[in-house]
């Protein structure tokens, strides 16, 4: 099972969170600093994986040259699996659509420029529909075929523009809550081959854990609804997702970059003798 988007720096405990029993885990930065932690963190854990960049909701600090500098910088690690979380948020209007923009259209470079997906945060305030839209032009005008519709809310045109794309959907717990019929219709729309499930650590916990601190291990509990949504064989879908996960971040060049990073095994210990 493979977490494609989780905050292990916002979990109370980050290395209580990291689950040794999943594939893969994508730890996302928000900024410079907690762009380092996911790096830091996907160096530490030999399945998690990490994306960087510049959130919308701090979306004015890719007007910053030094800021875009280290980002691209640490961009270009192995680990490295992804570009963003970048997006369009109106939900709390921390930043204007302007500078959201500006730093879309950033990020959405550096993905093409280096051929990582760009990880796509789209929120908005009940009954409203700006941020969508937005999103939904930003991907139509970028030609960019590889990318992460994360948390996916169910906007259908935002799903269309998304899928028109090439881009992969990331269904969150908040596929499990009884009012989200909308996201559940969205996911039965998705091609499975298309399709990513994830937590969103420490965030959005799915049924029954609503409320609570969220952790990737919980990724389960959404694939499993997610298997009753679509009908479908839960162990086969694990199989489904992991494989769009693997194809999605190409996890095999961070395996193959971090098998070269190990340390040189020690030489073997002469023998004593005076042992048995
Ligand atoms: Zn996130």
């Amino acid at each position: 099972m493979t977490d494609s988007h989780c905050h292990l720096d916002r979990c109370a405990d980050p290395e209580a969170a990291v689950d040794p029993g999943l594939v893969a885990m994508v730890t996302v930065g928000t900024d410079v600093e907690r762009s380092r932690l996911a790096i830091a963190a996907a160096r530490a854990h030999p399945n998690v994986y990490a994306a960087v960049g510049v959130h919308p909701n701090d979306a004015s600090r890719a007007a910053d040259a030094a800021t875009r500098a280290a980002i691209t910088d640490l961009a270009g690690d192995p680990l490295v699996v992804a570009i963003g979380e970048t997006g369009f948020d109106r939900y709390w209007d921390d930043e204007s659509p302007e500078a959201q923009r500006f730093a879309f259209d950033w990020q959405l470079g550096l993905a093409r420029a280096l051929g990582k997906p760009l990880v796509l945060h789209v929120r908005d305030k009940q009954g409203r529909e700006e941020a969508a839209l937005a999103a939904a032009a930003a991907i139509a005008g970028g030609g960019y075929g590889n990318g992460v519709l994360h948390c996916f809310s169910g906007h259908p045109e935002l799903l269309a523009a998304g899928l028109a794309a090439g881009w992969y959907v990331s269904f969150a717990g908040n596929l499990t809550y009884k009012s989200a019929a909308d996201i559940r219709a969205a996911a039965a729309r998705v091609p499975v081959e298309r399709l990513l499930v994830e937590t969103d650590s420490p965030y959005l916990s799915p049924m029954p854990l609503r409320g609570k601190p969220n952790s990737p291990a919980n990724v389960r509990l959404t694939a499993a609804a997610l298997a009753d949504v679509l009908g479908a064989d839960p162990e086969a879908l694990e199989r489904q997702l992991d494989a769009n996960a693997e194809r999605c971040f190409g996890f095999a060049a961070a395996r193959a970059a971090r098998g070269r990073s190990d340390p040189e095994p020690p030489p073997p210990a002469a023998p004593s003798g005076t042992e048995a």
